[in-house]
């Protein structure tokens, strides 16, 4: 079994302070992803407001990762490498953003439709984004990771989607992951017992086929087998006494 440092509450505040500039840039790509926009353009501009909230990236250069943000398109799942590639109406778009505020890491993602979503795709973003809620209503004090997991394969499984095993939520603070892994769903395997301190990063992708992956030819960018349609959602929270605080909403 893996271990999990407890933050004090100042270190909490400065992953939070991460946390915002994160929330903003999700926001912001979000803004930007109009038809015609190329992902390095939102890449640049996510950026240059990283750059200018005063925080660093976390993603760019990790290992020899080239981007602020993964953007993810489709079918492709997480670990999308911004560049030529225009957004068009129609598009699934997972952003995936992360920064670093006074040496501490946030992390966090979103999913969203280029256009107005058809119901099947609409229902795959609403019940990931739902799957997460889960995951974090279920991060209290004196729970167990695998009750974090649980929670959130039980609202993937009854929508019927299918949940991407190889990647998994994770421990966060001086790192951007740290101890413990933290599964989209239950793995039978005794694991940590949450208290307050603890920060994670909560992170479901469901799919709408295959849940099965393979990592493309750049070594990076993660896709379904079947080509099915993936959604991302993803936060970094806090434990505390009762419900979690949320480190990169606004
Ligand atoms: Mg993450």
């Amino acid at each position: 079994m893996s271990t999990i440092t407890r933050k004090s509450p100042d270190e909490i505040e400065a992953i939070a302070r991460a946390g915002r500039v994160v929330a903003e840039v999700l926001e912001l790509v979000r803004e930007l992803a109009r038809p015609g926009a190329s992902t390095a353009e939102l890449d640049a501009k996510a950026e240059a407001h990283i750059k200018a909230a005063g925080a660093t990236s976390n993603f760019k250069g990790y290992h020899g990762f080239p981007g602020v943000v993964c953007l993810s398109l489709d079918h492709e799942v997480v670990h999308g490498i911004p560049g030529d590639r225009e957004i068009r109406d129609g598009m699934l778009v997972s952003v995936d953003a992360g920064a670093i505020w006074d040496g501490w890491h946030a992390d966090a993602a979103r999913s969203f439709y280029v256009g107005s979503a058809p119901e099947p795709v609409a229902r795959l973003i609403a019940v990931t984004a739902a799957a997460l809620d889960a995951g974090i209503a279920a991060a209290r004090p004196g729970a167990t990771i695998e009750e974090v997991s649980g929670a959130i394969e039980d609202v993937a499984s009854a929508a019927g989607f299918g949940i991407v095993r190889p990647f998994v939520g994770h421990g966060i603070g001086r790192a951007m992951h740290e101890s413990p892994q933290v599964p989209n769903y239950r793995t039978g395997r005794k694991s940590l017992t949450l208290a307050p301190g603890h920060c994670l990063a909560i992170e479901p992708m469901l799919t709408m086929g295959s849940p099965e992956v393979r990592v493309e030819d750049d070594e990076w960018t993660v896709v379904t087998i079947d080509g099915s349609l993936a959604a991302h959602f993803e936060d970094s929270i806090a434990v505390g006494e009762g419900a979690p605080r949320l480190l990169t909403r606004a």
